[in-house]
């Protein structure tokens, strides 16, 4: 095909992420992708700062993600769940389980985040239901987070300044309460449980369960908030029968220097979202896992089963991709990788708080924010990112970035350096 093809068919019939149909900015085209790398089509070698939305941690094209798609395809790529099982689902849950909390033992295998928040959903309110609590339908969570676009996800998004506000009046209505104003590495402000405590007082009987980003609010604001906060909510929770529902689905495998973000404040939920990067960013896919009390409590009472079953539920494909990426993951000196990674970006990003034009830098893992004054324009600053060799996509006032744990400390470097002269030169 080309270009103009790509583009025509692009342009008239393809609708893109939270985008206009008839009004689209000009997408660029990759046609390779390779470690830190994506490769336009015009030949421009672009730096990865995004991993496609937190999701390719070892890279593009890893030659053991590749092996272990093709291996898998010589027997099957896909069979379905119901009634049948296979050795890429023991696998991936036996990785799995090694590296989630112990007391999570049950997997729920799904097909995206989205899906995977709505499965962590009902899981909680059938589990009520089933311990004769059937009030219990409604959900407590945090200002400005996001948990995926499917509907009950949508609807503990930001009321108000997530992207679905315009659906609002027709989503289930859910409890909201402050974000923490103490963040991440700053003093603890008792004051910050207050309404979280108030709220749970005196809604336990309609609250299933409290869903939360643990520590990093991702599309949300990139926000990082004090630990401290879902210590005294796990508290709060266990003495209202509140169930604890983290959604690691960005920050977890390492993203933010722990393997799960919720081991930044010790806190064991109840069930855990994970999603994006368990694959690397090969495949859409995602797990809810749970306790075994749950997943007992749930059999044990009327209808005796979870109703949830999606068509690719524990697809071998994606489960032989995912098994490989956690062990690659388990083998590498992750730790001290991401250790690295956010020390050279405190060093690198720190120095653009002093420009006129932004209003806060912060760092936390492999994750970096630049917080402007003003919302960035996309139309203009997309190409000028391509143009100085770096791929990143702002959102509002937001550019930032969580790139492939393999970039190198000069790749990082020319990351930033391109980061920083689209936003900070005249042209
Ligand atoms: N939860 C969080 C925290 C996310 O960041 C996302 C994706 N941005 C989702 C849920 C939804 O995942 P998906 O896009 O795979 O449906």
């Amino acid at each position: 095909m080309t270009k103009s093809d790509i583009l025509h068919i692009d342009n008239q019939h393809i609708w893109h992420p939270y985008a206009s149909a008839v009004n689209p900015l000009t997408p660029f085209i990759i046609t390779q992708a390779k470690g830190v790398y994506l490769y336009t089509d015009e030949g421009k070698k672009l730096i990865d700062g995004m991993s496609s939305w937190w999701s390719v941690i070892h890279g593009y094209n890893n030659p053991l993600l590749n092996n272990a798609a093709c291996k898998q395809l010589e027997s099957m790529a896909h069979v379905m769940f119901g009634g049948l099982t296979h050795e890429p689902a023991a696998a991936l849950t036996k990785s799995l389980l090694a590296i989630i909390p112990a007391h999570l033992t049950r997997v729920f295998y799904s097909d995206s985040g989205s899906v995977a928040v709505e499965v962590a959903l009902k899981m909680a309110i059938q589990y009520w239901h089933a311990q004769g609590k059937p009030t219990k339908q409604k959900f407590i969570t945090i200002r400005g987070g996001y948990h995926g676009d499917t509907w009950h996800a949508m609807s503990v998004c930001d009321p108000e300044t997530g992207m679905h506000a315009l659906f609002s009046g027709a989503l289930p209505q859910q409890f909201f309460v402050p974000r923490p104003s103490s963040t991440y590495g700053s003093t603890w402000n008792p004051q910050d449980i207050v309404p979280f405590e108030e709220m749970c007082a005196a809604h336990h009987s309609e609250i299933a369960g409290f869903i939360f980003e643990p520590i990093v609010q991702g599309a949300g604001g990139m926000y990082f908030y004090h630990p401290q906060f879902l210590q005294e909510a796990e508290r709060i929770c266990k003495k209202y029968d509140i169930l604890c529902i983290a959604d690691e689905i960005a920050t977890g495998f390492g993203r933010t220097g722990n393997m799960f973000a919720c081991e930044h404040a010790h806190i064991e939920p109840d069930i855990l979202c994970v999603g994006k990067a368990i694959t690397g960013g090969y495949m859409s896919f995602a797990a809810t896992v749970c306790t075994h009390e749950i997943a007992a409590g749930i059999s044990h009472a009327s209808p005796g089963v979870f109703m949830h079953g999606p068509t690719f539920m524990a697809n071998p494909l994606a489960c032989a991709i995912a098994h490989t990426s956690i062990g690659l993951l388990c083998s590498s000196d992750w730790k001290q990788k991401i250790a690295t990674i956010e020390q050279q970006l405190q060093s690198l990003l720190h120095p653009f708080a002093s420009q006129e034009s932004v209003a806060d830098v912060r760092v936390i893992g492999a994750i970096g924010v630049i917080e402007m004054k003003e919302a960035v324009d996309m139309k203009s600053i997309q190409p000028r990112f391509v143009e100085n060799g770096v791929w990143v996509r702002p959102f509002g006032k937001l550019v930032y970035i969580m790139p492939p744990y393999i970039i190198s400390k000069e790749e990082l470097e020319e990351l930033v350096a391109g980061i920083a002269k689209t936003l900070f030169t005249n042209r």
